[in-house]
């Protein structure tokens, strides 16, 4: 598949437009146009957007695209959560889930395809990584969504396939473009982003938006979180923990959202509920108990749902805000950590995969069913 090399303007936030306008001749105000026409009217073609002169149009069919992701496979699930698998212009797959609920509808998308890190219960990690997609392409499963919806989602998590903060730019530039007021006009509590813990990304974060963060916790001490979580053992929670509170900045209305996916044996005793608590004093928290979203040979089982709530409750008589995440999608395949695409791996995964996840994957049997196998390097 040959990709168009032409500029995807889903990949221009509000000021790009702006100047893309103004570079071809014409006013700011039609880049604006331009924008609105493309995410507030879902338009994807050029001729269409009457307010635009005719040379700007014309030029604009020209020299660029306005990027779309074709559908592999559309997987609604009795619940009503419908997950999709998108092709990108490269011929890999992302996966992107939509959740309906009483009172909103929430939309997971990806931010790579695949992803580099290794968390041990998390399907995506045994993918492997390839590469990090642009804001286009990230603001593509926005507007898929949006099209087969009718409206805008209600709220937009940055938690299906790939670390966002391992791709920061395009991460932050779409999530601009999803809160501004002319495309998805979503607040800054309705756009959040979940990492598993990196940093400095954290307080670069800090530095240019207020989003809500999520963050990938797991596990109440270090020993533990270097194990499930193996980016703890670059940025251990003596610098994950001050980096979250920075990121608040007192503001009395925000907290973090800690996930915690609960795990059989492993991390849901009460001795583990009561580190928590000493961990996260002082800082404003909600805990997002997760069960354990089995897929094959994960190695791990979900806890039993008294253990979960048991586990809650004690978070709970300690004046934390605890909830159990309702598990959506899971015979489709489409709950957290499930998410799979179609990734050609580049980082070799199962050959370099630590001792333990190889022996928990049954020798990687199901990996290379799933994974493309990996080509040579370029
Ligand atoms: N890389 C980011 C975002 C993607 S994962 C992050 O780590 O936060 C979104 C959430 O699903 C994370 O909290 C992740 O740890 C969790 N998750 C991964 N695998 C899971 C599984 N099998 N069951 C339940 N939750 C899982």
């Amino acid at each position: 598949m040959v990709a168009d090399a032409r500029l995807d303007l889903l990949s221009l936030d509000l000021r790009g437009c702006e100047a893309l306008a103004q570079s071809l001749g014409c006013k700011p105000f039609h880049g604006r146009n331009l924008f609105k026409w493309m995410h507030k009217h879902g338009v994807d073609d050029c001729e269409a957007m009457t307010d635009l002169p005719r040379t700007l149009r014309t030029r604009l069919a020209e020299t660029t695209r306005i990027g779309r992701l074709g559908v592999a496979a559309e997987q609604p699930s009795a619940d009503g959560t419908i997950k999709w698998l998108l092709e990108l212009d490269d011929g890999q797959r992302v996966e992107a889930v939509l959740i309906p609920e009483a009172r909103r509808t929430t939309l997971c998308v990806s931010s790579q395809v695949g992803c580099a890190l290794s968390c041990a219960f998390c399907a995506t990690a045994r993918q492997g990584f390839n590469r990090n997609l642009d804001s286009g392409e990230i603001l593509a499963q926005v507007r898929h969504a949006v099209r087969r919806l009718g409206k805008a989602p209600s709220n937009i998590v940055l938690m299906g396939m790939g670390e966002p903060l391992a791709n920061f730019d395009a991460v932050v530039t779409a999530t601009e473009v999803m809160r501004d007021d002319l495309a998805y006009m979503l607040s800054k509590y309705r756009v959040t982003l979940s990492t598993s813990g990196i940093v400095p990304g954290i307080y670069r974060l800090a530095e240019v938006s207020d989003i809500a963060l999520a963050v990938s916790l797991h596990a109440p001490d270090n020993a533990l979180r270097d194990q499930l979580v193996p980016i703890n053992r670059k940025y251990p929670l003596e610098e994950l923990i001050p980096a979250c509170r920075a990121y608040l900045r007192g503001d009395k209305r925000r907290r973090i959202t800690w996930e915690y996916v609960m795990l059989d044996g492993v991390n849901d005793s009460i001795a583990q509920a009561k580190a928590l608590i000493r961990l996260l004093e002082g800082t404003p928290s909600k805990v997002n108990l997760i069960p354990f979203n089995p897929f094959p040979d994960s190695g791990f089982d979900t806890s039993p749902p008294e253990r979960v709530e048991a586990f809650r409750q004690r978070l709970l008589r300690a004046g934390l805000v605890a909830t159990t995440r309702k598990t959506r999608g899971d015979e489709i395949a489409a709950a957290c950590g499930q998410l799979v695409g179609r990734v050609r791996d580049r980082t070799r995964r199962l050959a370099r995969a630590p001792a333990s996840i190889a022996v928990r994957a049954g020798a990687g049997q199901h990996l290379a069913v799933r994974a493309d196998p990996a080509p040579s390097r370029p």
